[in-house]
């Protein structure tokens, strides 16, 4: 295997980086990296697998698959390494403990090194017969990244469609990089565009905003999302709304900043207001004081400021974390 190629690939120029050269042992690199993160997923792996290497094996390219547990406490591990008898291209990269998703990712992209790299959820939601599609396109227009877009989702909740919409717009109305709609981490992704990825300094992950952040020219193509084959979702509403946060402050600081100008037009129109009262006094004299509009009023800015306080609360967690420097991952064993 070798050790660790990124290095003659991205070089640096000045505070940037340039990857307009590959590694001197590209060409021995295997062709494919098939990434997985698995959860507690013992009862899909076989299936998946079943479903997988038929359509590797029709490719005619090399390949490995590494899969990644992410600290299951399930038989994943276990299941992994008899499946590692019959198919000797998995390998394995076995968490202390649970990371999360975007952990296992990062430790995925860390470990493959394949010419390609394409990552894929384990419950066979993204299509694996979609490779070949993606392999083709990679091969003949010379592409860094083919994006899988869901063009239905109608199998996800109600509330899984309803929040994920409510989610991208949001994000590509406030933050520079465009996240594009729909679209997973199911991708393929070009080695230079793994470098990029490999030197992206933060701690706190949220790959899809970072696989935006890094560019290189794209092509998108559509599918279906289906069910879940086997075992269930890891992501409860309550996820979904930290990873929506973290995808939010990882790249956009407009939560920090709309509160100087909605700020700016409160005290604007409380000047005026006071302007207002003053005058009615000296003319009209002192009537009864006002108990609903003080009290409205006083309710309104002391809720606006909590909220502040809340957003500035988000933004200095994630610094304090990130401060830290801890590392992403920590991998027990590699089988
Ligand atoms: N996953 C993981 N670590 C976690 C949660 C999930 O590696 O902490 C993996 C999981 O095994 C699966 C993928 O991430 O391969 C997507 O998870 P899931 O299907 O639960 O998410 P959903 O499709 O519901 O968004
Ligand atoms: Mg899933």
């Amino acid at each position: 295997m070798i050790s660790f190629v990124g290095e003659d690939i991205a070089k640096s120029v000045g505070r940037g980086i340039n990857l307009s050269s590959l590694d001197k042992d590209f060409a021995q690199r295997v062709d494919l990296s098939i990434v997985v993160p698995c959860f507690n997923e013992e009862a899909v792996i076989p299936v998946f697998l079943t479903t997988l290497i038929p359509i590797l094996q029709s490719l005619e390219l090399t390949y490995e698959l590494v899969f990644i547990n992410d600290g299951s406490r399930d038989k994943t591990l276990d299941v992994l390494l008899e499946q590692k008898q019959t198919y000797p291209e998995i390998r394995i990269i076995n968490f202390s403990r649970n990371f999360g998703k975007e952990a296992a990712l990062s430790a995925g992209i860390d470990f493959a090194q394949g010419k390609a790299l394409i990552p894929i959820d384990v419950d066979l939601q993204d299509p694996p017969e979609l490779i070949r599609e993606m392999v083709r396109i990679w091969q003949e227009k010379n592409v860094d990244v083919v994006l899988a877009k869901r063009v239905d989702r109608s199998k996800d909740s109600f509330f899984k469609r309803w929040s994920a919409n409510v989610f991208y717009r949001l994000n590509n109305l406030i933050s520079d990089n465009r996240i594009p709609e729909n679209v997973g981490d199911f991708r393929l992704v070009s080695r230079r565009c793994v470098e990029a990825i490999k030197m992206m300094g933060e701690t706190q992950r949220f790959m899809k905003g970072v696989f935006a952040w890094v560019g290189f020219k794209t092509q998108v193509i559509e599918y279906q999302r289906d069910e879940r084959q086997a075992g269930k979702t890891s992501f409860n509403a309550w996820k979904l709304w930290n990873l929506a946060l973290e995808g939010i402050t990882s790249f956009s600081t407009a939560p920090l900043r709309v509160w100087l100008y909605l700020g700016l037009v409160a005290w604007l129109l409380s000047i005026t207001y006071g302007f207002w009262i003053i005058l009615r006094t000296l003319i009209f004299g002192v009537d009864i004081p006002g108990y609903a509009s003080m009290f409205t009023a006083i309710l309104f800015l002391g809720s606006t400021q909590l909220i502040v306080l809340g957003v500035l609360g988000e933004y200095i967690g994630r610094i304090y974390l990130e401060s830290k420097g801890r590392p992403l991952y920590i991998v027990e064993k590699e089988y």
